[in-house]
């Protein structure tokens, strides 16, 4: 128990950690360029903010919180999403106050308490934004085309994304009669969570994952084909400016995000290639989410994207991240003048952006280069007492196994112009 992490919770190391310090500046810089800014909210909230902010309905709040009453008797939850916090932060600090709309993004850990799997984690973590205050299509497309620009800068280009219309509470009504009704007579052929879910939330039926209520609905009416003009229209702009702004998409009427207050657009992203978890990104419009929670009629929508799954979708396709994997420069010692010297050149090629390194341990010179082959290191210089004395040391290029002989004197301008 003590030495092991645990279940559904993953370490990441030195190997890894550098293709999420890459992939987190790659979307920093992407949300900067389309004009959004970063919001850091805490990694607990109070319990009732998530039952009320994705639903009593929800697979997340019925089975997956990591929920405890804290030493004062508060009943808390680790987020296990990242909106409810945003919402609620847009409202505790006034942000509606300010220009609108709010454009944010965010990196998160999240915690659900879930079965885990390839790219199903207890302890996992998203990039996702949200914009609030603007119900325009065109803020939907932005959104999406964020995503879609993401993906692209990563490399991806074979994801496909789903978008769908699940109306709003006008057109809903009227739908959500149908479907009780429709739902009633599959009545037998539906499991449990769905036989409760036809009087709750009876769309969310169309998310389930059992193989015998897919069957069962395969002839479900669907919202897209029952929206109200208004989101009708909405839906048509969305689409001519996702054309306008060459994103490709999918329309696919059975994506649902299930909740009362979504409302209009709500997309997918999918890679093929990762398994049963194929959605890497999900989103969309909930525009009743702010006022239901408190805060004044704020249109809003947002995408949540899961970095695990990412990952695992950059793996298999074969992605190479463009991440420095070792050191700049490694520096062998032999004799303890140069031990000492070393310590003088690694503080200036430090203080020089040069990542460098030498043996701590007292290593033979044999053990230094093949301790700096380890460390992938990018050029090796050989230090010792005569060399110094000479002004004249070995530089090697650890790629191409090239020897050189340079000016220790020089050696900073012999590497920066190397690199
Ligand atoms: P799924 O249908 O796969 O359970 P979801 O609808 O619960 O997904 P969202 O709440 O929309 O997922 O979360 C957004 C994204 O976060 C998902 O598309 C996915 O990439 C990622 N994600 C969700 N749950 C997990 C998890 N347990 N482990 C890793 N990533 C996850
Ligand atoms: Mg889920």
């Amino acid at each position: 128990m003590l030495t092991k992490a645990p279940k559904g919770t993953k370490d990441v190391l030195p190997g890894e950690s550098e293709k999420w310090v890459y992939l987190e500046g790659l979307f920093r810089d992407v949300c900067k360029t389309f004009g959004y800014n970063e919001i850091r909210t805490p990694v607990f909230e109070h319990t009732e903010l998530f039952q009320r902010g994705i639903g009593e309905t929800t697979d997340v709040v019925q089975k997956e919180m990591y929920t405890f009453e804290d030493k004062g008797k508060r009943s808390i939850t680790l987020k296990p999403e990242g909106t409810a916090p945003a919402v609620r932060a847009f409202i505790e600090n006034k942000l509606y106050a300010g220009a609108q709309p709010t454009k944010l993004f965010y990196v998160t850990p999240c915690f659900r308490y879930e079965r885990p799997q390839a790219g199903r984690m207890r302890a996992f973590h998203q990039f996702g934004i949200e914009v609030f205050g603007s119900d325009n299509p065109s803020i939907d497309a932005e959104v999406i085309a964020l995503a879609m620009e993401f993906f692209k800068k990563v490399g991806l280009q074979r994801l496909s994304l789903r978008i769908n219309s699940i109306g709003c509470p006008k057109c809903r009504k009227e739908y959500n009669e149908l479907l009780m009704k429709y739902l009633d007579g599959k009545k037998d052929s539906l499991c449990e969570t769905c036989i409760d879910r036809i009087d709750k939330n009876p769309m969310r039926v169309i998310d389930c994952k059992n193989d015998s209520c897919k069957a069962a609905i395969s002839d479900i009416p669907l919202m897209l084909d029952h929206i109200c003009d208004e989101c009708s229209d909405h839906f048509e702009k969305v689409k001519t400016y996702l054309q306008s702004m060459d994103v490709e998409f999918e329309i696919d009427p059975r994506i649902v995000r299930g909740l009362d207050y979504y409302s209009k657009t709500a997309f997918e992203i999918i890679s093929e290639d990762i398994g049963a978890q194929s959605t890497v990104c999900g989103g969309g419009r909930y525009d009743n989410l702010v006022s239901e929670l408190g805060g004044p009629d704020t249109p809003a929508i947002g995408f949540g994207m899961g970095i695990e799954r990412l990952l695992l979708t950059i793996q298999n396709n074969d992605i190479e991240l463009p991440v420095q994997k070792g050191l700049d420069i490694f520096i062998v010692t032999i004799g303890d003048v140069a031990q000492a010297e070393s310590m003088n050149i690694l503080s200036r090629l430090r203080e020089n952006g040069i990542s460098a390194d030498k043996d701590h341990l007292g290593r033979s010179v044999k053990a230094q280069f093949k301790y700096s082959d380890k460390q992938n290191a990018r050029f090796t210089v050989v230090l010792g007492e005569d060399e110094m004395k000479n002004d004249a040391v070995t530089l090697k290029d650890m790629k191409t196994s090239k020897q050189f002989e340079i000016k220790l004197s020089k050696l900073m301008e012999e590497i920066k112009e190397r690199l």
